[in-house]
């Protein structure tokens, strides 16, 4: 079977996602996804309880800030310590049962890995379709992902859900989530997707910024 699968979402547990869970399932739905992976920063609460309350297949994971950059670790059922070297955190990704992911391993203004991917990860992201400036950052990563001869997956990292599923993962493998795991390690996957629209990272901003001005006037009134 083969399946549409978005690898990094970001939900409203982390804090500068607009993303509830009834708009992740929603959008995921909509854009035709078979599953998502939710990936907030440096927690896993949220993904284990939507995982739980929703009938949409949902991978458990976490974007760990690591002291190199961003890491996300897929298929864990509980979190990943941050501020650790990447080789760490790859290797406490792989106690746990994780897949170890070098997330936009080059782009600007999100803490990437860059030269510390290494071949202990898993898989690169090639795509990831917030990443600026996404020509580039596609080019670096499938040259990453080449020559140290993993895995190739992409993901929208998404914060708005009219963002879920701009890049995707096309799998080879069953339903169940250690399925999906398995394919993905021995590479039987493909990355799509393009970048962002530009009017809906603006949106995204544009209600992000809103959200926060409101949650200052609420605490400014003592609300
Ligand atoms: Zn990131
Ligand atoms: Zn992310």
């Amino acid at each position: 079977m083969q399946l549409k699968i978005d690898l990094h979402v970001h939900t409203c547990y982390s804090n500068d996602s607009l993303i509830t869970p009834e708009e992740l399932v929603f959008y995921a739905r909509k854009h035709g996804l078979d599953a998502v992976a939710v990936t907030d920063h440096d927690r896993i609460d949220g993904a284990l309880k939507i995982a739980k309350e929703t009938d949409f297949p949902i991978i458990p994971g976490i974007e760990v800030s690591s002291l190199n950059g961003h890491v996300v670790g897929l298929n864990l059922q509980e979190p990943i310590p941050k501020k650790l070297n990447v080789s760490e955190t790859v290797d406490k990704i792989h106690e746990k049962g994780g897949l170890a992911v070098a997330c936009h391993p080059v782009a600007f203004m999100k803490g990437s890995v860059g030269r510390n991917a290494n071949a202990r990860f898993d898989a690169v992201e090639v795509i990831n379709a917030s990443a600026i400036p996404f020509g580039y950052s596609v080019k670096y990563g499938e040259k990453i992902a080449s020559t140290l001869g993993i895995s190739r997956v992409a993901g929208s990292d998404a914060h708005y859900g009219p963002e879920i599923g701009c890049a995707y993962t096309l799998v080879d493998a069953g339903l169940q989530v250690e399925e999906i795991i398995k394919a993905l390690s021995k590479g039987l996957c493909q990355p799509f997707g393009k970048a962002i629209p530009l009017a809906t990272r603006l949106k995204r901003e544009f209600l992000v910024f809103e959200r926060k001005f409101s949650l200052r006037d609420q605490k400014r009134r003592g609300i």
